[in-house]
């Protein structure tokens, strides 16, 4: 029997009509700032895409481009009078960065209180000391999609593929909290397949199409594909569609995790505003 799918867009949507409900009641207008520099156009199709969201769920959005040859420090100034400015929630720095430009010096300049994100050093030491402030949206809207389907995860072996700091490290911790027996494999795990196929939870993060094959995956898994690759065919996952025909539970591509990053986002934002104005925590709840 094939994998039930993961409905990333559904769920998304749903979030996104929450989300718009909380802001509405806040009371207050909750403002996200995007930066982007350089022309990638995939980075400027998802920067569009993060500030329809926003306005859709009543977030004003203030939208910062700067050409490809600006110099670091210009962006490091504005990112300091938004860090100043108390109509400001959230701060997003879109990746990649051109590459004369110190990537972790940049995203570690905006306030931990902004980063919606979570890429700063304080927040990723939150989450790994179990005191989440902002959660990456990705990782999140993969537990966002698990419990959605009714994911049973204490005591079950999940396996994550891919260690970055953005997806696979933080994917580990928050699998690992909700006491789930984690793995985390990499580019050189010797024996990947023996690892994916004690996977009752298998969550794919590397970029490497057809990456996960139906003989890696434990029958009735739920496998989650945050892969993303771009090719003449469209976006393909790191997940082989052919999984479908082994796994419980299945995200697809497009259309599973990447809707979810969107609506984490936005509830990232409104957790900002909430916790800077508030003082209330806390995001990833
Ligand atoms: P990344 O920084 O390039 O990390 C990729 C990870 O995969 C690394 O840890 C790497 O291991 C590991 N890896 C590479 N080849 C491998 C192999 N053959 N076997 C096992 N592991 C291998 O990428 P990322 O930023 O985490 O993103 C991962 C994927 O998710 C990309 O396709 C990206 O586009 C996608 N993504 C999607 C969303 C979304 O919203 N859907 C959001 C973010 C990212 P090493 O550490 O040993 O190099």
């Amino acid at each position: 029997m094939a994998a039930v799918r993961m409905d990333g867009r559904a769920l998304a949507a749903k979030i996104r009509a929450q989300v718009a409900q909380e802001v509405a009641a806040f009371g207050e207008p909750v403002c996200l700032a995007t930066i982007l520099v350089g022309d990638d156009p995939a980075s400027h199709v998802y920067v569009g895409k993060k500030h329809e969201a926003s306005a859709e769920a009543g977030i004003d959005s203030r939208d910062h481009r700067f050409p490809a040859d600006t110099a670091e420090g210009d962006v490091l100034e504005l990112i300091e009078e938004l860090n100043a400015d108390e109509a400001v929630d959230g701060i997003l720095v879109q990746l990649p960065l051109p590459p004369h430009m110190d990537e972790p010096k940049v995203t570690r300049s905006v306030d931990p209180a902004k980063d919606v994100d979570g890429f700063h050093p304080l927040n990723a030491g939150r989450l790994f000391l179990g005191e989440p402030l902002h959660v990456p949206a990705t990782p999140l809207g993969v537990m966002a999609l698990l419990a959605e389907y009714g994911v049973e995860l204490a005591g079950c072996e999940a396996v994550v593929i891919g260690r970055s700091e953005i997806v696979g490290k933080p994917m580990a911790m928050l699998l690992l909290a909700a006491n789930a027996t984690v793995t985390i494999c990499h580019s050189r795990t010797a024996d990947l397949a023996a690892h994916t196929r004690r996977a009752d939870v298998l969550v794919a993060a590397v970029g490497r199409p057809g990456l996960v094959t139906p003989a890696m995956v434990k029958p009735g898994a739920a496998v989650v594909d945050v892969g993303v690759t771009r090719t003449e065919s469209g976006l393909v996952g790191d997940v082989d569609p052919a999984v479908f025909e082994v796994a419980g539970l299945m995200t697809p591509v497009p259309g599973g995790v990447g809707p979810m990053t969107i609506a984490m986002l936005l509830r990232n934002t409104l957790a900002a505003a909430r916790y800077r104005r508030l003082g209330l925590a806390v995001s990833g709840s």
